[in-house]
């Protein structure tokens, strides 16, 4: 089993990475896609290639913008979010047993809250992967 996994606030839903793959991605996004749905200032993510990540429990989605998000079906915690154009699946972090430091801060431009310095690069958008 995996260490690196998730769980929604009533527990009905876990989210877990495969042979406890390792962190593909992680930033900290402050995109007004990203507020609407976590309320919060922006939206730590943590993101494993798409086929690495296993979903247990029910869940609902909706389209928002240009991709589908995931729910609990029960409780409505935020649960993951695949990224299409770039083949990841995003977690949030904030909820794993073992979340992944931020490497960077993305979409700064729609930024509602200015975090403080804290020494890692900044981007308007998303930089290019790869
Ligand atoms: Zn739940
Ligand atoms: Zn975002």
């Amino acid at each position: 089993m995996s260490e690196t996994k998730l769980s929604c606030a009533c527990g009905q839903v876990t989210v877990e990475a495969i042979d406890n793959a390792p962190c593909a991605f992680s930033a900290i996004c402050h995109c007004a896609d990203c507020r609407s749905i976590t309320g919060a200032p922006f939206f730590w993510a943590n993101g494993w290639p798409s086929d690495q990540i296993k979903v247990t429990g029910e869940t609902i989605s909706h389209v928002h913008i240009q991709n589908i998000r995931h729910s609990c079906a029960k409780c409505g915690s935020f649960m993951f979010e695949p990224v299409p154009g770039f083949g990841i699946t995003m977690l949030p972090a904030a909820r794993l047993n073992n979340p992944t430091p931020p490497m960077m801060h993305v979409f700064v431009k729609s930024k509602v809250y200015q975090l403080p310095e804290d020494g890692l690069p900044r981007f308007d958008e998303m930089p290019p992967m790869g």
